[in-house]
């Protein structure tokens, strides 16, 4: 028998355990981990085809300096020389790190140190901007912490289990299909989908609410106010454990149902039944994704949700309690390690004067950021007028991802110097590097992720290194070397790099934060290797399993005084159409690809699912437009234009469109959706309004 090496998948945020298996052939056998507590041996499609995306085609092999083959030394050399002649001409705000939620936490722990602690900057952001930023902000608002309060077994208890803004069925298969399966065995457990798209989730639903986009605050402040007008308050919850009850309730009342109605789309009959059904239901859960946090208003979104799970007590115990879900596979782990402009290490935040020196004494580091970098929109921006003259972008594809994205192209065209760390050679970005740095791709990297339920999880390598490609954290720590940062990266391999990450989690930490897995500060290198998925809170300075996993049954939240924050919350503007762009713009996932496709496009029977792009249109809005199913259409607005395949749908809703984010310039010519994406974002959490844009769309 091949060894077996027990790993994780790269992709979405429910975080499954694998098992691969290198073969004689040079191919890769791949089956779920039947012990690991996220999918107990499932996996979905993108997950199981992993073996059939590991070849070298594509990927970038060596250094390369102004596209010509370098070596590591020179080409790290000249990225620590540049950001260091940047930084004593412009200061060390002229510098900047764009990360992503596919990196380790290792690699996301070293590039934080060297921003924040080092050069003296808090211009680092992350693709998990675009992902759950509005959720991270919600959270530290409500809770005084970045703390996702339940565990994935509460979907499988819950009594009625409510999805907003998540297509879960094609998002995060595995753990839908536990759901499915949960239901399968108690067909009493009741699943609401709220969601202005009608998503393959909607076939467990036994209620879809077609909301109207953007239209979250207004129903479930109409929810708050609803359990409060039915006696459905836990009032000893609320007066033992929460701050600002009053003020909340009363924005919760500012529209009565009749505007709640209308502003929703949904008939007083539709609220009045999913209101009942969560009032009268002790164990709910509200899971949360996109929709949600992707959004001009994402964070108001989170706490309005928020103030009804505090009204009624229901958090922290089985089968109720707020429940984010991250789309990517590390953008927990991003957030442990401060990998947000906003945030600092290990949980603590940047704006207290007392975590940043507990920080920097930890580091031993001449400086700390002491104030918040710019955000990702605002960095490109940045990037865009000169401000920033250098940008080191590390596993993600800015040009084809963010907002506005023809405008992020200009400006790293324009940009002094851009680094981009890829595994793959041609990328919408990797065009415009002046330095390519290899990475290790997975299967080669070794390291921590974590999931959405705050498990870490080893990723571990079970092939060698594609020729001299190196690890993110690596890479990161030898440019901090040659930059005169003597001390502080010294790190042997990714092991020196966790133990020092979980003892900056214990580090003057007497239960005032919410991450404490200092036990693991001392475990070696062999330990590390071994290492079994594990939740935390763990027990201080104790590793095991036997804690209760929850948090804030009974209060004991990371604000000043140990209570929640209810959050007054009013009715967002929303996003106005116009007769010339008279269509809502949404973007999202496919099932079977995952960001711009630079892996499962190697998939063939990954591509069989759906192998181009696509806009989805309502058949009303089809024959308006004298588009047939299947027509070649162009969808535009000012900032940019399209082409792709119509598809007449009743999935979508008249005046609203779908197409899917995956498809790149490199895939497909003139269907990379995300410039026609306005850089409009969340006001608290930076976030970008990913699916409320305005567009035409017309027969090519
Ligand atoms: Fe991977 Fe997510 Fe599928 Fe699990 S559900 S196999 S983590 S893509």
């Amino acid at each position: 028998m091949q060894d077996q090496i027990k790993t994780t998948c790269p992709y979405c945020g429910v975080g499954c355990g694998i098992i691969a298996a290198p073969q004689p052939d040079g191919s890769t056998s791949i089956k779920g981990d039947p012990e690991h507590p996220a999918n107990f041996g499932a996996l979905c499609s993108k997950g199981s085809a992993l073996g059939e995306t590991l070849d070298l085609e594509g990927r970038l092999l060596a250094p390369q300096i102004n596209g010509v083959a370098s070596d590591w030394d020179n080409a790290l050399n000249v990225v620590a020389d540049t950001f260091n002649k940047t930084i004593a001409e412009h200061g060390p705000d002229s510098v900047a790190f764009y990360v992503s939620g596919q990196i380790l936490t290792e690699d996301y722990y070293v590039a934080n140190k060297l921003m924040k602690g080092f050069i003296g900057s808090a211009n680092i952001d992350t693709n998990s901007r675009l992902c759950m930023a509005s959720s991270v902000a919600g959270h530290r608002r409500a809770f005084g912490s970045d703390t996702v309060p339940g565990i994935y077994e509460d979907l499988e208890l819950a009594d009625v289990l409510v999805l907003v803004g998540s297509n879960l069925a094609w998002c995060h298969p595995v753990l839908y299909q536990r759901i499915v399966a949960a239901k399968n065995k108690r067909p009493e457990m009741k699943i609401v989908l709220i969601d202005p798209r009608r998503t393959m989730t909607a076939d467990i639903a036994d209620l879809h609410l077609a909301i109207a986009p953007d239209a979250d605050v207004e129903l479930f402040n109409g929810l708050f106010s609803h359990l409060f007008q039915h006696g459905a308050i836990d009032h000893d919850y609320i007066n033992n454990y929460t701050n600002d009850f009053t003020d909340a309730l009363d924005s919760a009342r500012e529209l009565d149902s009749e505007a709640v109605a209308q502003r929703t789309g949904l008939s007083l009959s539709e609220l009045d039944v999913f209101y009942s059904l969560w009032a009268g239901t002790e164990k709910v859960v509200t899971l949360f994704s996109q929709g949600v946090n992707q959004s001009h208003s994402g964070t108001d979104k989170v706490n309005a949700i928020i103030n009804c799970h505090l009204a009624t007590g229901r958090i922290g115990k089985p089968g109720a309690g707020p429940f984010s879900i991250t789309g990517q596979p590390n953008a927990m782990g991003g957030r442990e390690v401060g990998g947000l402009a906003n945030m600092l290490a290990a949980h603590m935040e940047l704006e207290n004067p007392h975590h940043r020196d507990v920080v920097q004494r930890f580091w031993g580091s001449p400086k700390i950021a002491n104030k918040p970098g710019l955000k990702a929109v605002d960095m490109f921006d940045a990037v865009a007028d000169g401000r920033i003259k250098a940008i080191w972008i590390m596993a993600t594809n800015p040009v084809a991802t963010m907002p506005d994205a023809s405008a992020v192209e200009n400006a790293l065209k324009a940009c002094p110097f851009v680094v981009v760390s890829d595994i793959m050679s041609h990328t919408d970005t990797t065009r415009h590097a002046d330095v390519k740095l290899p990475s290790l791709g997975w299967g080669e990297k070794d390291g921590t992720v974590t999931n959405s339920e705050r498990r870490i999880s080893r990723q571990r390598a079970f092939l060698p290194a594609a020729s001299s490609a190196k690890a993110d954290w690596w890479q990161m720590a030898e440019v901090a070397k040659r930059m005169g940062f003597s001390s502080g990266f010294n790190f042997a391999n990714a092991a020196a790099v966790f133990r020092e990450y979980a003892a900056q989690t214990a580090f003057e930490n007497n239960g005032t934060r919410d991450l404490d897995i200092g036990a693991y500060a001392n475990i070696s290198d062999k330990e590390y290797s071994q290492l079994s998925a594990f939740q935390w809170p763990q027990a201080k300075g104790q590793i095991t399993e036997k804690i209760d996993k929850r948090f804030f049954a009974e209060g004991g939240f990371y604000t000043s005084d140990g209570k929640a924050n209810f959050v007054a919350i009013h009715a967002p503007k929303q996003v106005a159409k116009t007769a010339e762009y008279p269509f809502t713009l949404n973007t999202g996932r496919t099932r079977d690809q995952w960001h711009t496709m630079t892996r499962t496009a190697k998939s063939p029977r990954l591509s069989s699912h759906i192998g181009e792009p696509f806009v989805e249109i309502n058949g009303a809005d089809a024959a308006a437009l004298n588009i047939q199913n299947a027509d070649i259409v162009r969808v535009y607005n000012a900032r940019g234009s399209i082409i792709v395949r119509g598809l007449i749908t009743e999935r979508v809703k008249a005046g609203q469109v779908f197409v899917p984010m995956h498809f790149t310039d490199q895939i497909s010519a003139n269907a990379r959706v995300d410039q026609l994406v306005a850089p409009l974002t969340d006001p608290i959490s930076g976030q970008p309004a990913l699916k409320s844009s305005t567009v035409m769309v017309e027969r090519f």
